[in-house]
């Protein structure tokens, strides 16, 4: 069985599985050793780095970039645990609810689902209604935890029957995020809005019974009308690519890796400046924190696209985000307290002390009790 595998430089190199040789010519190579971990060992030593490169690439929206590392992740896993995988990450990275209600319909096969992923619009794609998200989030965020102590369940429910505001959406959803006691109210609560108000795609939405934190964030949306239908658009499709084992970038490396989190607390100082030198080795362009959010939404909003050709993205410096590195941060630390905790005693990183009281809109949106 022979297999392409792609070096660091691009190079492809065909690996013979049955005589353990590879066309590079060296007598042990890293490409006769990936090719065997994927291909006999099903990626005993590489799993996470697949299906971290698999998620990654699916971002980019491009089959050529993402469909080798699903072909690889399949490989090992089998595709319909990278359907799976994918599935549950559609709201995550986009706001494709066709796609959402056929897979929630069984409509469509493991190998449609994978790329039905990869070509949905993602939400940072500057999206009617989407282009102003991450700005509500963050303010949504510091408008929380400047409120966070008045809510109770009775709030919550008299809150969700009125607003009408994407910034106090979302100040529900870091409410429910904290306090999952809350979302069985939560539910009731918008099944009585979208039927007092006749809202027909907020009833269609429920009766699929979401759930998951980023379901509630689609449900707050839709209830408000917050929500786009061009989101559900796919972008082109395209044949596949030969099948090859893609280079690993370092960009697979992230906060939940050893490397990643030591490399991203190391070079944090700079990255709350805005830089990050060629040197950190961190690239975060892709990453699920808050950070490779905020470097998509602004290298869109700035370029029209993330990627320079499929496999090379937009360096970091070339995107400006210096201007919001705070707000980032501040949010990024509420999920990855951990990190941020050791961060913090390290003396690099300091939560806000109290939470931004002059925050412009707070007054006029906390709600009378
Ligand atoms: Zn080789």
């Amino acid at each position: 069985m022979s297999k392409l595998v792609q070096a660091s430089d691009g190079t492809l190199y065909s690996v013979d599985l049955d005589r353990n040789t590879c066309s590079c010519g060296q007598k042990t190579c890293e490409h006769l050793i990936i090719a065997t971990d994927v291909y006999r060992n099903h990626g005993k030593r590489h799993r996470f780095s697949i299906m971290s490169a698999s998620h990654k690439s699916g971002r980019t929206s491009s089959i050529e970039w993402a469909m080798p590392w699903a072909e690889v992740f399949a490989s090992i896993s089998g595709i319909g645990k990278v359907a799976t995988y994918f599935s549950k990450c559609i709201f995550e990275d986009s706001r494709n609810l066709k796609l959402w209600a056929q897979i929630r319909n069984n409509e469509l096969t493991s190998e449609q689902q994978v790329r039905g992923f990869i070509l949905s619009r993602k939400k940072w794609e500057n999206l009617p209604g989407f282009g102003e998200h991450l700005t509500w989030w963050t303010a949504a965020h510091s408008v929380y935890l400047h409120n966070k102590s008045s809510w109770n369940e009775a709030k919550l429910r008299r809150q969700i029957r009125k607003y009408q505001t994407p910034l106090e959406g979302y100040e529900i959803w870091f409410l429910v995020k904290e306090k999952k006691h809350f979302r069985p109210a939560l539910w009731e609560e918008l099944a009585v809005r979208a039927e007092r108000e006749k809202n027909e795609r907020l009833q269609w939405y429920l009766q699929y019974r979401p759930e998951s934190g980023y379901e509630i964030m689609v449900g707050l949306e839709l209830a408000i009308n917050a929500f786009d239908e061009s989101a559900s658009e796919f972008h082109p499709d395209s044949p596949n690519p030969e099948s090859y084992v893609p280079a690993f970038h370092e960009q697979y490396e992230d906060i939940h890796s050893y490397a990643g989190r030591r490399n991203f607390m190391h070079w944090f100082s700079p990255l709350l400046q805005g830089t990050l030198p060629p040197e950190s080795k961190l690239s975060l362009q892709l990453s699920g924190q808050l950070w490779g959010c905020a470097f998509r939404h602004a290298a869109f909003n700035q370029r029209r696209t993330i990627t320079l050709s499929p496999g090379r993205l937009i360096p970091w410096q070339d995107v400006r985000l210096e201007q919001e590195t705070s707000s980032v941060a501040e949010l990024d630390s509420l999920f990855y307290k951990s990190t941020y905790a050791a961060l913090e005693k390290k003396g690099r990183w300091k939560p806000p002390v109290t939470p931004r009281a002059t925050l412009p809109l707070s007054e006029e949106l906390s709600i009378p009790e």
